[in-house]
């Protein structure tokens, strides 16, 4: 361990220590509690859209134990008899060891792994407190690994947060969209451990990210936007370098997903064989037929492309990263219809500050899902894309606890997902309705 971790660690256990005798509500993670008959005025399901009104949800040690018109006797009722509950959300987009207030090409160099962690874990109660209970997190540029710190401190309940899959590094090539050293020649830094030029440079990353405890790799395949250096329309890992991530994954029973905008990087991605192209925002046809054909999922993030633009220069972005979001967004509808039109396996991911994370259902809508098929992209979706649809993604006997609620109909207006007034994770009751 290096000096520098080994202090935060002495001084985070010295605070914990200090403070959790004290206010042991607040580090504390929610538990259970005993058996608890949730009243839901209306169930959605979200498989079908059908909806069930006056609902008792029976939740014990952390499960749905049953769903039926009166509750057991004994057993405390929770009323949300005027709210419309759904299962907790799934986004499969997340960076969670950033500070989205600086989003210059400079903030990575001036953060250290503890700061990072500790952002993380800021991000992870805006999540949980806007109805997310289950994350992926896209890759990180932290090469000591704080997303896998996150997901095994919630795992282990040291900490509260929705339950995370984590990808490890951002794959790249040398001045690629995941080189974070933009500094000039004369200042160069040492060569970072996510970077790959070669294909055996590749298995070396990939290699790593397995050895520190990896769910998913991040490859990528193309340019992006967030960064000064590269250029979204140009494809960067070739598709050996892809296929021998891919390969070397699957082999250790993980899987793979692939930042990909410009088109033929996506096509290439797809064809090495990937499981989620990642924006997707220049998908043409052929790129389009091909997903279909092997059954390749998209995350399409659009609303972080449009809320880039709207916002400017407002969270310190380099003017190119602006000027780049501008050129690249008139691609954006065109593709998403494509997606659409083959009928595409679809996820969602905000790849944006959390705080804005329940905007990309209005902007699936927009862009032309239903609200039902927004709201499946964050539930039956986003489970089956994280292997987890056994455990979450539905309100149904057998699955974990996880339960939202919202006034209104999100059926008939989707920005009600904004405003999550109810999350329980794991039977675990996180957020209340206020008080009427
Ligand atoms: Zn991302």
């Amino acid at each position: 361990m290096k000096k520098p971790t080994i202090i935060f660690v002495l001084v985070l256990l010295f605070s914990l220590s200090v403070v959790w005798p004290l206010q042991a509500q607040t580090p504390a993670p929610a538990k259970p509690s005993g058996p608890l008959a949730v009243k839901a005025g209306k169930v959605l399901d979200v498989r079908t859209g059908q909806v069930a009104t006056n609902v008792y949800i029976l939740v014990e040690q952390g499960k749905i134990t049953s769903l039926g018109p009166t509750a057991p006797a004994g057993v405390p009722v929770l009323d949300l008899s005027n709210k419309t509950i759904l299962p907790g959300l799934i986004d499969c987009h997340v960076h969670l060891l950033l500070n989205w207030n600086d989003q210059s090409s400079a903030s990575f160099l001036r953060m250290s792994s503890p700061q990072a962690a500790l952002w993380g874990w800021r991000n992870l109660q805006v999540y949980l407190e806007k109805g997310f209970t289950t994350l992926r997190d896209a890759g990180e540029t932290d090469a000591l690994y704080g997303q896998f710190a996150l997901r095994d401190s919630v795992k282990s309940n040291l900490i509260q947060g929705p339950r995370l899959v984590c990808a490890g590094s951002f794959v790249s090539v040398t001045g690629g969209h995941g080189d974070l050293d933009s500094l000039a020649p004369d200042f160069a830094l040492k060569k970072q451990v996510n970077i790959a030029d070669t294909v055996d440079e590749v298995a070396i990353v990939v290699r790593r990210d397995l050895k520190y405890g990896t769910d998913w790799i991040k490859l990528m395949a193309t340019g992006g936007v967030a960064d000064p250096l590269s250029d979204f329309n140009v494809q960067e890992l070739s598709q050996e370098q892809m296929a021998k991530a891919v390969e070397i994954a699957h082999r250790a029973r993980r899987k793979v997903m692939a930042h990909a905008e410009g088109t033929e990087g996506i096509k290439a991605a797809v064809r090495a064989g990937v499981d989620s192209i990642e924006h997707g925002t220049m998908l043409d046809e052929e790129g389009a037929v091909l997903m279909a054909k092997q059954g390749t999922w998209l995350v399409p993030t659009l609303y972080t492309f449009q809320h880039g633009v709207e916002a400017g220069l407002t969270y310190n972005q380099d003017p190119i990263m602006l000027e780049k979001g501008k050129a690249i967004l008139k691609y954006q509808q065109p593709a998403f219809a494509l997606a659409l039109k083959h009928r595409l396996k679809i996820a969602f991911g905000d790849d944006d500050d959390p705080a804005f994370a329940p905007k990309e259902f209005s902007a699936l809508v927009r862009g032309g899902m239903t609200p039902l098929e927004a709201l499946q992209t964050a539930t039956v979706n986003g489970a089956e894309l994280l292997g987890l649809s056994a455990e979450i993604g539905t309100i149904e006997a057998g699955k974990t606890a996880d339960l939202i609620a919202v006034e209104g109909d999100p059926l008939k207006d989707i920005t009600v997902m904004e405003n999550v007034v109810f999350v329980m994770k794991q039977g675990a009751i996180i957020k209340q309705p206020k008080k009427d």
